[in-house]
């Protein structure tokens, strides 16, 4: 059922875009150069389904990168963001909404009493780790290769997501001090991790529970318990950065799921519902550092917008129970039917939740090295294939696919068709 991919117009408005956007673009990976093809301009999406400039209907595992757990344009999601839109898009004052939210949030995760709003997830782990720092009078932190955290210099090193996806190791502009306390180990490898939090006096051991910015790595059996045992035993502060896996493999995290508790959480996409917000929090005590109730000083002019809190609150209350089980059984299906798909080619398909990635690898991906030993020319080779068949995949080998509560049996059917075809003309 392949369709002809016509790009004429997003073509031309590429051509445009180039002349007064860096690279075409507002952030790296929408430009589609690590499948080296050009960026397809969208006009409009909704549920599962995204239409590009030129007409072309795609089914959308982007998701815009993973807020849109309930899928494009949902109705009620929409209505929550024009009643609040009619009352005025920003105040810079107090709105109960935001205590709403955070409280919802509380109630879901675990380890959050208390949280503060920003506006991206870059802001909320920067100021995450401002607060580990302050809290414990210590600068260093315990990073893993290939996790990302957003741009804050002191993070961006071997970092995953768009950096991996552009092979570098760390950006021009980053002052070395700025990366000279960070030290890096390889994602499961609890050898490293121990040697690390001998050496070292941490402030933070920062890590996304379920890795997803090299392609998705779950923990090994009992590592998360690991860090956990060795932040504390350090005196570190344990910080999952769950802005991915936040609301998404589980109704409170991934710390729900594996009921490893961090000390901070840094949250994003899913709790703005589409629009920008993220988050930090963790106990009341560690909280009140922050000004104004402490010491520790973060703001922001839009932090707590009441659209993105309207659109945050209705897509949380819309994540109960039966939500999960559909979630779950629609990536199981879709991780599954990938599986067979390719058949006995040199690819792994690894899923949680909502979370899905396709590994053209011989073994298991288990961290950012055999991530990167992936076959990177075949999966971009499927994923224009892909494209061409109606399929948009994130086009990079360091991401994971969001299957969303609005892709149905029949977009997985022509999910699975358009996948055994492109495998077939690749591998
Ligand atoms: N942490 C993780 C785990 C992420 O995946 C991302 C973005 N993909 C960020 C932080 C940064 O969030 P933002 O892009 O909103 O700054």
């Amino acid at each position: 059922m392949a369709i002809s991919l016509r790009d004429t117009k997003s073509v031309d408005h590429y051509a445009r875009a180039l002349q007064y956007l860096p690279g075409g673009v507002n952030s790296p990976v929408r430009a589609m150069r690590s499948i080296d093809r050009t960026p397809l301009f969208v006009d409009r999406a909704e549920g599962a389904e995204l239409v590009d400039v030129d007409g072309n209907r795609f089914v959308d595992y982007v998701c815009s990168w993973g807020p849109l757990i309930h899928g494009h344009a949902h109705p009620e999601i929409l209505a929550a963001v024009q009643a609040a839109a009619v009352k005025g898009t920003t105040f810079g004052a107090p709105t109960v909404g935001e205590v709403d939210l955070a409280e919802e949030v509380g109630r879901r995760v675990p380890s959050v009493e208390m949280l503060r709003m920003t506006s991206s997830g870059t802001e909320a782990a920067m100021s995450a780790i401002r607060l580990a720092r302050a809290a414990t009078g210590r600068e260093k932190l315990l990073k893993f290769a290939g996790a990302y955290h957003g741009h804050l210099d002191g993070l961006l090193a071997e970092a995953g997501s768009g950096l991996a996806t552009a092979g570098l190791p760390a950006s021009p502009g980053v002052p070395q001090g700025a990366t000279a306390q960070t030290i890096i180990v390889p994602w499961n490898d609890g050898e490293a991790v121990v040697r690390a939090t001998e050496e070292h006096e941490f402030a933070a051991v920062l890590a996304e529970p379920y890795p997803a910015n090299m392609g998705l790595t779950p923990p090994h059996e009992g590592f998360l318990e690991l860090l956990r045992d060795r932040a504390t035993q350090n005196g570190a502060l344990l910080v999952f950065d769950e802005v991915i896996s936040g609301f998404r493999v589980a109704r409170g995290g991934a710390q729900e799921l594996t009921g490893v508790l961090p000390d901070i959480t840094v949250m994003g996409k899913v709790i703005g519902g589409g629009l920008p917000a993220a988050a930090y929090g963790g106990s009341r005590e560690l909280l009140q550092r922050i000004a104004p109730a402490g010491d520790v000083y973060q703001a922001g002019t839009l932090s707590g917008n009441p659209l993105a809190v309207a659109a945050g609150l209705q897509t949380l209350r819309m994540l109960d129970d039966g939500a999960y089980l559909k979630l779950r059984s629609t990536t199981d299906r879709l991780a599954a039917g990938l599986r067979e798909a390719a058949g006995d080619r040199p690819v792994q398909v690894q899923s949680t939740c909502g979370l899905v990635t396709v590994f053209f690898s011989e073994e298991p991906v288990t961290d950012y090295e055999s991530a990167k030993a992936c076959d990177l020319a075949a999966h971009a080779a499927w994923c224009r294939e892909l494209l061409a068949r109606g399929i948009y995949p994130p086009p990079s080998q360091f991401e994971a696919w969001f299957p969303s509560l609005a892709h149905t049996p029949e977009h997985l059917d022509r999910t699975l068709e358009a996948a055994a075809a492109a495998f077939a003309e690749v591998l």
